[in-house]
C-alpha cells in the first residue's frame, strides 16, 4: 500500500496531511526530526516523503543530502511557506521532485497528492526499471536527471563516455544514447549493444533532427528517437510508451518460456514428459544413423508400485516418484536425457554410451533407489530394468527391445537389470 512519511513540526499541518491521507486511502506516518525520519525510512516501506522546510535535528538540505548518499530512492516533496525562485532552484538542485506551497488550500493539496499517487501507481513498472543515460553534455544530463526525478524515476545511472557504461557491465532496461559523443558516436554504441544481444529499449537522443539520421539510427536497432531540447511531457510520454511495450514483451517472453517448459516436462517429476523423451530419442537415433557413433537406452519400472500406493496412499507414492526421478537425474551426465515414460516407468537415453557402460549406469541407479529412505514409511523401493544399445533400428524397435528385457527382469524376480 502507498505510504507517505510526513516530516513536520506543526501539529496542525500533521493533522491536515493525515486527514487527506485518510480521505484518499493511503497510509500516513509522521515525525518531526531528520533522525526519526531516517529511522522510519530504514525500517518501513515508504513510497513518498512529504517534508516541511523546517525540521528538527538538522536542516532540510543536510537531510536530503544524507538521503541521496544512502541511496534511498524515495521521492521527496517539500511543503513550504517561502516560495522564492532561489528556494525552488536550491531544492530542485538537491533532487526533490516537487514543491507544494503552504498557501494551497487543503483541497488543492489533496488533489495534488491524489494525482501524484495515481500517476506513480499507474507507472509503477517504470519506477522499477533501470535506466542508463549516456550523454557527454553535463547540462543535458542535468536536464534529463531533473525530468526523471520529477517523475519519481530514480534508478538512473549517468555516463559521460560509453566506455564507462560498457565497463560498468550493468544491465539496463532502458538506454538513452546521445548520438554526438566526444570520443565515439551513438550509432556505434547502439550497434554494439544490439550485437551483444541487448534486448532492452534503446532510445537515441540528439539535437540532430533530420529524417535520414533518424531512419538510419532506427535501422541500427534503436527503438525510438527523441530530439533535444526536450519537451518534458513528450519526453516522459515517449519513455512510458516504450517502457510499456518492453514490459509487455518481457511478460510475454517469460510466459512463453514457462509454457514451453511446461509443454515438454512432466509436472510431477520435472523430467521430460513422454512426448519429449520420444522426440529426444528420435533426434539421437537420427544422429547415430547420420554421423555414426553409439547410443544406449535404459527402461526402468518400479517394482510392485501399486502396493505402495495401496498401502501408504497416492501422495506418498508421488513423493517416491519424485525422489526416484531425482536419483536418476543425479546419476546421469548433462548430455544424457531422462524422461517419465509412464506412471512409474522411466526412460533414459545415453548418447555415446555402449551397452556395458549403460548397464553400469542402470545398476548404479538401481542401487541408489533401493538405498532411498523415507520419513513416512520404513520401506525399500526396488526397480527392474532393461538396457539396449542402438543397432541401426527404429525408435520403436529399440524401445520394444528394452521393454522386453525389462519384462524378463520382472519375471526373473524383480530388483534386477537385464541387458
Ligand atoms: P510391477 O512390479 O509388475 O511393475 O508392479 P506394479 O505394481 O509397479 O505395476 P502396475 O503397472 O500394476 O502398477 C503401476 C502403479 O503405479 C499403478 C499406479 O497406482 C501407480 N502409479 C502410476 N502413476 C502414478 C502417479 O503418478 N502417482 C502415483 N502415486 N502412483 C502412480
Ligand atoms: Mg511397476
Ligand atoms: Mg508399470
Amino acid at each position: 500500500m502507498f505510504k507517505i512519511l510526513h516530516i513536520e513540526t506543526s501539529n496542525l499541518y500533521q493533522k491536515l496531511i493525515s486527514d487527506i491521507c485518510i480521505e484518499i486511502g493511503v497510509e500516513y506516518t509522521s515525525c518531526s526530526s531528520s533522525k526519526e525520519a531516517l529511522k522510519i525510512l530504514s525500517s518501513d516501506d515508504i513510497s513518498l516523503i512529504v517534508t516541511a522546510m523546517e525540521i528538527r535535528e538538522g536542516n532540510i538540505e543536510r537531510f536530503i543530502e544524507i538521503i541521496n548518499k544512502s541511496h534511498i530512492t524515495v521521492p521527496i516533496i517539500v511543503i513550504t511557506g517561502n516560495d522564492t525562485f532561489d528556494d525552488r532552484k536550491k531544492m530542485y538542485d538537491l533532487g526533490i521532485i516537487d514543491y507544494i506551497v503552504k498557501k494551497s488550500t487543503p483541497e488543492e493539496i489533496r488533489d495534488y497528492l491524489k494525482s501524484y499517487i495515481f500517476k506513480s501507481e499507474q507507472y509503477d513498472f517504470l519506477a522499477t526499471m533501470r535506466i542508463a543515460v549516456c550523454d557527454d553534455s553535463k547540462m543535458d544530463r542535468k536536464v534529463t536527471e531533473r525530468i526523471f526525478r520529477m517523475n519519481s524515476i530514480t534508478r538512473v545511472d549517468f555516463y559521460e563516455d560509453p566506455d564507462e557504461m560498457f565497463k560498468a557491465g550493468r544491465d539496463y532496461d532502458i538506454y538513452l544514447i546521445d548520438l554526438l559523443l566526444k570520443n565515439s558516436s551513438g550509432h556505434h554504441v547502439i550497434k554494439k549493444l544490439r550485437s551483444e544481444g541487448c534486448e532492452s529499449i534503446i532510445i537515441a537522443i540528439s539535437g540532430i533532427d533530420n529524417v535520414k539520421t533518424i531512419s538510419h539510427v532506427l535501422s541500427l536497432g534503436a527503438d525510438d528517437y527523441i530530439t533535444k531540447p526536450y519537451n518534458n511531457d513528450i519526453f516522459m510520454a515517449r519513455i512510458r510508451t516504450n517502457a510499456r511495450s518492453y514490459s509487455l514483451y518481457k511478460e510475454v517472453k517469460e510466459k512463453t518460456v514457462a509454457l514451453e517448459k511446461m509443454a515438454i516436462s512432466d509436472g510431477l517429476t520435472g523430467l521430460s514428459n513422454h512426448m519429449e523423451i520420444f522426440r529426444q530419442l528420435d533426434v539421437e537415433i537420427e544422429k547415430v544413423a547420420r554421423y555414426g557413433g553409439i547410443l544406449s537406452l535404459i527402461m526402468l519400472d518400479l517394482d510392485l508400485f501399486k502396493n505402495i500406493n495401496d498401502t501408504y496412499g497416492h501422495p506418498f507414492g508421488d513423493e517416491v516418484l519424485k525422489q526416484v526421478a531425482q536419483v536418476i537425474q543425479d546419476s546421469i551426465r548433462n548430455v544424457d536425457y531422462a524422461g517419465r515414460y509412464g506412471g512409474e516407468e522411466f526412460m533414459i537415453i545415453l548418447p555415446q554410451a555402449n551397452l556395458e557402460s549403460a548397464f553400469e549406469v542402470a545398476e548404479r541407479i538401481r542401487h541408489s533407489i533401493s538405498a532411498l529412505n523415507f520419513r513416512t514409511a520404513d520401506i525399500k523401493i526396488t526397480v527392474s530394468g532393461g538396457v539396449t544399445e542402438c543397432d541401426e533400428e527404429t525408435t520403436k524397435e529399440l524401445v520394444s527391445r528394452a521393454d522386453k528385457l525389462l519384462y524378463e527382469a520382472k519375471n526373473g524376480g524383480r530388483d534386477n537389470i537385464r541387458h
